[in-house]
């Protein structure tokens, strides 16, 4: 969404368009189709579990769409014009494959300073603060500023489609004639009937393609190493436990770790992590 070249962008737009258009067809699935088709025969005891689905489907699909779209749209962590006011004609090193801490280092492709963990994205053509990876499904790069919506929209991505799989889960057993007390393909049609399933069948293959990215990103986050750190070699120095690790990406703990908002209290402006003795003490670092 934020590259350089115009042809990238508009190249970019598609995957996203696509995930908008799987958001948008199990919301349609879901409540236009099992929700409305069904309710009128549902009776008693089915229709209030019918809403208690119908809460939970719609807000955790509410919350995992308003995740993918900050996510896609928000700035990931661009090099911020003040730090490189800050730091202009101070010392850096050159860029290499291992822990910098509290060093800059110099991108040979933007020919600027840029902070310690940041990383030049060739998709976006500029430097990452943070850089996990540049994820064409959000059309975006993951970093510093957005990681937090990345793993928001997993989690909540992954509540919605479970949510989703467990309702279709007695429509599917209907069909097979195993039982499925109210919900019954006749509530359905046959019509309506194939594309729930069609629904289901995508609920249940993006929540165990989620739930893989999910735990691989809360294990990177417990170990505050990003999808490119992963590979450096010796002791993480900026490892402070699992607690601060996750502080360090997602701000102090509080109700804004579950919504896709800046962190009210965040520990670091994804310039600067700890307190390291400075390389060069005019740097703004
Ligand atoms: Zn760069
Ligand atoms: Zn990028």
């Amino acid at each position: 969404m934020y590259a350089k070249n115009p042809l990238i962008r508009v190249a970019s737009a598609g995957p996203v368009l696509l995930i908008l258009g799987v958001f948008c067809f199990e919301w349609y699935a879901f409540n236009c189709i099992f929700m409305l088709r069904g309710l009128g025969r549902w009776k008693g005891e089915a229709i209030e579990v019918a809403f208690f689905r119908a809460f939970f489907f719609n807000a955790f699909w509410l919350l995992a769409i308003w995740s993918f779209l900050r996510c896609a749209f928000s700035d990931p962590g661009f090099v911020p014009r003040w730090w490189l006011d800050q730091n202009q004609g101070c010392r850096t090193e050159p860029s290499y494959f291992g822990w910098m801490p509290g060093r800059p280092s110099s991108c040979g492709k933007c020919e600027v300073p840029r902070p310690e963990r940041a990383h030049h994205c060739s998709i976006c053509g500029k430097c990452v603060l943070r850089m996990d990876h540049h994820c064409p499904w959000v059309g975006n790069c993951v970093g510093a500023y957005n990681h937090k919506y990345f793993i928001l929209m997993l989690f909540y991505g992954i509540l919605a489609a479970m949510t989703y799989g467990s309702s279709a889960a007695p429509v599917l057993a209907a069909m097979f004639g195993k039982g499925g007390g109210h919900w019954t393909i006749g509530n359905l049609g046959v019509k309506g009937w194939g594309l729930f399933s069609m629904g289901a069948v995508l609920a249940a293959s993006l929540c165990l393609a989620m739930s893989i990215l999910f735990l691989s990103h809360l294990w990177l986050m417990a170990v505050n190493r990003t999808s490119i750190e992963v590979a450096y070699a010796g002791r993480n120095p900026y490892s402070k436990g699992v607690s601060e690790n996750a502080a360090q990406l997602c701000g102090r703990f509080g109700i804004d770790w579950l919504l896709p908002i800046p962190s009210f209290r965040p520990m670091t402006d994804g310039c600067k992590y700890i307190d390291y003795n400075r390389v060069d003490p005019e740097c703004g670092v």
